[in-house]
């Protein structure tokens, strides 16, 4: 499988079959946070970056392969931002088709200006788009994003967007230590989330590997802070509990590889995942991996991290 992975465990959707339209990492974002590290290339151009017909397919596949029950949503994310695919309304449309299953689209939502990406995505159940600060100097800080995707733009197609949609809108908060955890920070995020109206907002922190070495989480009193100031609306997100479901692959490496390419993943998480095959076998794919090099181990606070070997982070690797 090229496109679809998973279902993997999201700490905001449950057990979520991935759709991954774009390749790594096309984003018109840059964000210090992303834990696919540093953007490359930095573009709005919208395109068919993978076939949408080979995208259907594998999603048939992997809706079929499923048991009733393994799959709570089927979620458009992955290595880029997924609403620069040109078919993003048409694959919803048909994986709406295909399953009863609810559909999500996780966007930076930098693109929602445009009115046909608005009307692209009314079809999903639920858009969880972010906003990770209240002003134009502290976005270009932390989502570093190409220039025609303005925070005037962002706040502009979140707010239309809203009027417009009849589904769940979900805005995520990406809170970093020292840049969006301050009071006068969270103060204009929150006057900009009551202009948007989402139906939740999500805190959510930067456990994984970040981009940037010095992105750092808030400490308690930082999160205690954010809590307060956006409001009695927030739901704190926790990082993610149990276990990637890798069993659909034939191949292990490949099934390692199809995941931390769009999710890396602490050690302990892989070994748990990979507690299914005997420990010969786990020995041999975390040796493949290691010398094949599709895979990098990076370190992060005293976790390792495996990730996909064409992630550019802004420090050392651990192996
Ligand atoms: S976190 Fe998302 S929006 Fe930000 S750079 Fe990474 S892929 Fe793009």
């Amino acid at each position: 499988m090229n496109y679809v992975f998973g279902p993997v465990p999201s700490r905001r959707l449950g057990k979520s079959l991935g759709i991954d339209p774009i390749p790594l990492k096309t984003c018109n974002w840059n964000c210090v946070y992303c834990q696919l590290g540093r953007t490359t290339p930095l573009t709005t151009g919208r395109s068919e970056y993978a076939p949408r017909q080979d995208i259907l397919v594998e999603v048939q596949q992997a809706l079929a392969a499923q048991q009733s029950g393994e799959i709570d949503w089927v979620t458009f994310v992955g290595s880029g931002e997924p609403t620069l695919h040109s078919g993003i309304g048409w694959l919803i449309q048909q994986v709406k088709a295909l399953t009863s299953l609810p559909v999500a689209v996780i966007t930076n939502g930098a693109l929602l200006y445009l009115p046909e990406v608005r009307q692209e995505l009314s079809a999903a159940d639920a858009v969880l788009p972010t906003l990770d600060a209240g002003n134009p100097r502290l976005y270009r800080k932390i989502n570093r994003p190409h220039p025609e995707v303005s925070f005037e733009r962002l706040v502009e197609g979140l707010s239309a967007f809203r009027r417009e949609y009849q589904g769940q809108l979900w805005v995520e908060v990406m809170l970093v230590r020292g840049l969006n955890d301050t009071e006068e920070a969270l103060r204009e995020i929150a006057a900009t989330l009551q202009t948007i109206h989402p139906d939740q907002v999500h805190i959510n922190l930067p456990m994984r590997p970040p981009a940037e070495l010095w992105v750092q989480p808030p400490d308690e009193e930082g999160l205690l802070r954010a809590r307060a100031i956006l409001g009695e609306v927030v739901h704190v997100v926790h990082p993610a509990e149990g276990d990637f479901d890798l069993s659909g692959y034939i191949d292990l490496v490949d099934a390692v590889v199809a995941i931390i390419t769009r999710h890396p993943m602490r050690e302990e998480e892989l070994t748990r995942a990979l507690e299914r095959w005997t420990p010969g076998q786990v020995g041999e794919a975390l040796q493949a991996l290691m010398t094949s090099g599709r895979a990098q181990v990076v370190e992060r606070c005293g976790c390792h991290f495996w990730s996909a070997a064409a992630s550019r982070y802004s420090e050392r690797r651990a192996a």
